[in-house]
Formats: C-alpha cells, structure tokens, sequence
C-alpha cells in the first residue's frame, strides 16, 4: 500500500517492529502457561516448563512457583502476573537502555515549538490505555520534550497543571529554560478525549459513559478552567494556549478542534484528520504542512470562523500531517482498524511516571500521589480489568511507580516509601481482591532526572529466589 502523499519519511516499518516486538511479549505468556498447566503432572514438569518458558519468553520462571505441582495444583494466577511483571521490567529496561523510539531531531522540536509561540507542551489525554500511544504513535511527538499525564476522561488536575506552570515559568525566570521569561510565547496544554468510529455506544470513554460530546465537553471546560486559573492568579496579563483533541480509539484519526483567532474552540467544530487524508489523497507532494494549512484556512471561513494565529495554525497543521501518517499506519498494518477495538490492556500503570508505555492498549494509567486522590480514576481501571482478568480467574497486575529527580537529597528513599504507602493502600481498598490473589503488585522507582533505568524496590511476588533488580 503506498503512502499518502503528504506522507514524509517512512518511520512506520520502524514504529510497528517495535509495538509487535512489545505486544506478542506479553501476548504469549497466556500460552506458555495454558501449556504448562497441561504438563503440571508430569515428572520432568519444572525442566521442562523452564525450557518452553526460555525459549517462548525469554527467561525462565521463579523455582518456588513451579515446586511441589505433584500435590498442589500450579498456581498459574501467581505465574501470570509474575510473567506480566518480568516481561513489562525487560521491555522498560529496554526503553531506557536502548531508546527504541528516541526521534532523529527531537532537539529541534524545541526550536518549532518556540517558533510557533509556545515553550511547553503539556498534553493530558485519558488514562484509558487505547490512547496510550498519542504522543509517539497518533501526534508522533518526541516524548521526551513533551509532558504527557494521564486522567480518566481527560479530565486532568488543574491544580497540579497550575503548579507546573508555575514551575515551567520559574525556570524561565531563573534559569532561561527553555527559553527567556521575556520571550513572546506561552505553555501550551492539550486535552485529548476519544470515542469509538465503530461503536460509539460501547467503546467510547469510560468516563463520559461512552457520549462523544460529553467527553469532548467535560475535556474542554478542564482546558477552560486551567486557563482561568492563569489569569486569575497571575497578573499582568499572564495566560495560555490551549487545544482540544478526540482521537477515534479504532483508527488513531484524530478529531482537531481549531482554536479561533481568540482561542476560543467550538465542541461541534473540528478538523477530521480521515476526513482531510481523503481530500488530499491525490494532492501534489511537496509542502504538506502548507497545504494542511491552506486546508484549515479554507476550513475557518467556511465555518465563519476567524484564523487562529499563525503560530497556532502552524502547529496545527503539523499535527494534522503527523495524524495522516499514523492514519496510513493502522491501514497498513492494522487494515484500517484495530482488530482490539475494546480494552487490551495487560498492567494497570499507577504512581507518577511511566515514560516507556506510548504504545497501544498495554496500560491503563492510574496517575496518583495518594490512592484516595486518585481513586476515581484506580475504580474505572479496576473495572476494566474485571472484565479483562478477573471474569477470567486471572489476577489484575498492577505496576506502582514513582520517578523521581536524583538531585534532592533523600529522593530516592522518599519515593520507595511512596511506592510501599501506594501499595497498602490499595491492598486496603480492594483487600477482597487480595485475599482471592486477584491483586499483584509491582513497586519500582526512576531517577527521571539522570534519565536512568526504573529499578524494582518490591512487590507481592518477590521470589526468595529472586533478587530486587
Ligand atoms: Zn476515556
């Protein structure tokens, strides 16, 4: 299938070796286990089911939870989170390690950014893991210069955007990071909302009860209320930009909803990244951001509408190229839709962190500092995994995680105890999932400052066998 002629470069052989690679890792553990209950009666069991595991998944399993399956049945809910852990702590430790998405110029993306008059990008999509790849994959953003948090129906803290405000213009004060306080540009924040193209009444936000309008509204009065907060707080004249995005969770098109020459953005009015891939289907090759740009000109005086800034246009436009290539991806790699239109994901990703997940359907993201804080958002992806596992008989994995900047003294110890206090207190809230050993946990920690690997500080399936990496 060839590319769309606005189409530049081709990174999507790259971008799918990568998520097949990931996802058949974790899509085989089902496998090796369904095998070695089938051999658990057997005498040579634990030589055998180590040799199957090495060579189907690449390590081999704890000795103690292979032992003594001649009385007691193989405690096959224990194996699979615990393969569920190993296999997410060699993909993380590769991330970091070997940055397998690491983007050619991502340093020069600063420099667009700025030219466009903003110095940060700070994009909070729903926590729900079909949008897990938004920066990479769907907008194909270097993820390292963008901050990505999630919340369940994008509904993000506005409180805490407010403090890294606060942050991101202190260090401009002080610092000249990443630019002058006294030059001309502004932090950008981005909501991304979804919905489902093929079943929008099952499929869509989990949050919004699968209403595309309210999950777009909801996102946008979050944008809304952050930018209150600037101009409230903060005088002489301080303010932001904002962008509000939907992305359809079944073909990684995104729905754009054009700021207006005030900023303003319209819920019912938006740039359909499929729709614009049709109409410049057969466009020349050359400048495609300038013929995107033509195309939301021409877009903004049909709806009556003013140009944003050019700034603003320009990222738009980039945005929307960007989306045609990941929309060229799913048709080439996925047949133009996801065959796991519903939830997929494997692990609950829950603490502060979590930069290696920016693939598809692998994690749903719980982004707490404390489990009451974030409880709405821990229920929804409990609910999730009810359906997933539990129906199943299988246990939730959940990975608790909590990075950390290396610099401050006493960082690290602070951010182990976090992990240990996050722990017990969802083993407290779902205790009745713990008795049954439907709940396991990983804790791990990252110094995000040294951009070093996530270390594994304990856990509910640490093995005497095994060491804390
Ligand atoms: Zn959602």
């Amino acid at each position: 299938m060839g590319h769309h002629p606005l189409v530049r470069g081709d990174e999507n052989a790259r971008l799918y070796q990568y998520e097949q690679a990931v996802k058949q890792a974790f899509a085989g553990i089902e496998a090796v286990l369904r095998q070695l209950a089938a051999w658990q009666h057997e005498s040579d069991f634990v030589g055998r089911a180590q040799g199957h595991a090495r060579a189907t998944l690449g390590f081999e399993l704890p000795a103690e939870l292979l032992q003594d399956t001649w009385i007691q049945a193989l405690d096959t809910g224990r194996l699979y989170a615990w393969c569920v852990f190993e296999t997410f702590r060699r993909m993380s430790a590769e991330f970091f390690e070997q940055r397998p998405l690491a983007v050619e110029g991502a340093a020069s993306f600063h420099a667009f950014l700025q030219q466009c008059g903003f110095h940060t990008l700070d994009i909070s999509p729903c926590a729900d893991g079909r949008l897990a790849h938004v920066i990479r994959y769907v907008l194909r953003l270097p993820h390292e210069p963008v901050r990505r948090k999630s919340y369940a129906g994008a509904l993000f803290d506005v409180e805490d955007s407010l403090e890294k405000w606060v942050e991101t213009e202190m260090l401009r004060q002080r610092e000249g990071r990443p630019n002058a306080a006294d030059a001309p540009t502004r932090y950008l924040k981005v909501a991304v909302y979804h919905h489902s193209s093929t079943r929008p009444d099952q499929e869509g936000c989990a949050a919004h009860g699968s209403d595309t309008r309210r999950a777009a509204q909801g996102a946008l009065e979050r944008l809304q209320a952050f930018r209150q907060g600037v101009e409230n707080s903060f005088c002489c004249g301080a303010s932001i930009d904002l962008l509000l995005i939907g992305v359809d969770t079944d073909t990684d098109a995104i729905r754009l909803h054009l700021p207006d020459a005030d900023g303003a953005m319209d819920v019912d009015d938006y740039i359909d990244a499929n729709e614009l891939y049709h109409a410049t289907a057969n466009a020349a090759m050359g400048d495609a951001e300038a013929t995107v740009q033509d195309h939301l000109r021409r877009h903004c005086s049909a709806a009556n509408m003013t140009v944003p800034a050019p700034g603003m246009l320009r990222l738009a436009a980039r945005l929307l190229c960007a989306n045609l290539a990941q929309i060229d991806y799913v048709r080439r790699y996925h047949g133009g839709r996801y065959a796991d239109i519903g939830h997929q994901e494997r692990f609950i990703g829950m603490g502060i962190g979590f930069e290696e997940v920016q693939l598809r359907n692998l994690t749903y993201f719980a982004y707490l500092r404390t489990v009451e804080e974030g409880a709405q958002d821990l229920d929804v992806g409990i609910k999730i995994f009810n359906g997933l596992n539990v129906r199943r008989g299988l246990p939730i994995p959940v990975v608790i995680r909590y990075d950390y900047h290396g610099q401050v003294p006493g960082a690290r110890a602070r951010a182990e105890a976090r992990c240990q206090q996050l722990e017990a207190a969802l083993q407290q809230r779902y205790h009745a999932y713990v008795e049954q050993g439907l709940l396991h946990t990983l804790l791990m920690v990252r110094d995000c400052h040294a951009g070093a690997s996530a270390e594994v500080v304990g856990g509910s399936l640490l093995c005497s066998d095994q060491e804390v990496h």
